[in-house]
């Protein structure tokens, strides 16, 4: 027989899985269609193979620092517009994100974070812009890490770990009487995990349509610069740190998802937004 505990227990936890479900996104992401994925499965193909890869090197620090500066002043202003009005709708919404060079990061990464005051910025490490083969690719990356910041992806992520802590919190505490608080501190932390990992692929995706819109129309070229996430390279450096592979596994989907994108706006002229944003 169903017990009024299992009963309640029910109830919350339905609750609370609703909660954690509103944290959607803003953007359609295109269906890829069959030629799509054969186009993306054919170029992962390529970088896989070291017969095929696109040719790279290491650039100097001076050179790096150029290239970069230069796609920084073409990307910036174009990404800027865009933030503006896409989130016209969004009263007070700060699109003057900065772009910086994290000169600490040993590892090949690019990120997007807020400074303390909650200011938007988009860091690539040196060894990152270093090592990318093109401008596109910087391009890329750079419109893509915007897209973090425009699809809200940090601030809704810590609403579903917040919302995912809760749902196996309050099941601890329903299933065990006096449980011990240190149990339930281990079970709250695994439950903010599963949060995150439940959108990482869906947020991925989103960031990847923006950062096609964002590269596109500043001039360059979105699926050259997306073989940089197809890249077969090392997701740690030697101490650890995760690369920007580690954050960001290599997969044919968001090729695909690339190619449907660039589809899209030039047959609509613009990304495509869900009927209900959240
Ligand atoms: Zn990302």
């Amino acid at each position: 027989m169903r017990s009024f505990k299992t009963a309640l227990r029910g109830g919350l936890l339905f609750g609370l899985l609703a909660a954690v479900s509103a944290c959607g996104t803003t953007y359609n992401v295109p269906e890829a269609s069959a030629n799509h994925t054969q186009v993306a499965a054919s170029m992962f193909a390529e970088e896989h193979n070291p017969a095929t890869a696109k040719a790279g090197g290491r650039l100097s620090e001076a050179a790096a620092l150029r290239q970069f500066l230069q796609v920084v002043s073409r990307v910036e202003p174009v990404a800027e517009r865009f933030c503006k009005q896409e989130t016209a709708d969004r009263p007070g919404f700060d699109c003057d994100i900065n772009i910086v060079v994290d000169q600490n990061m040993p590892v090949r990464n690019a990120y997007q974070t807020y400074t303390e005051s909650g200011r938007p910025i988009v860091a690539f490490t040196l060894p990152m812009i270093q090592d990318a083969r093109n401008p596109d690719e910087l391009a890329f990356v750079m419109g893509h890490e915007m897209g973090h910041h425009i699809g809200q992806h940090m601030h809704k992520k810590q609403q579903q770990a917040m919302a995912g802590a809760l749902v196996v919190g309050a099941l601890a505490a329903y299933s065990n009487v006096g449980v011990d608080q240190r149990v339930l501190q281990d079970t709250m932390a695994v439950g903010a995990g599963v949060g995150n990992m439940a959108y990482s692929q869906t947020y991925e995706l989103e960031s990847d349509v923006i950062g096609t819109a964002i590269t596109k129309a500043a001039g360059y070229d979105p699926v050259k610069g997306a073989r940089f996430f197809a890249r077969p390279e090392e997701k740690t450096n030697q101490d650890g740190n995760l690369s920007f592979w580690g954050t960001h596994p290599p997969d044919q989907k968001r090729l695909a998802t690339v190619l449907a994108t660039v589809d899209g706006i030039n047959a609509h002229g613009g990304l495509t937004k869900k009927t209900s944003s959240q």
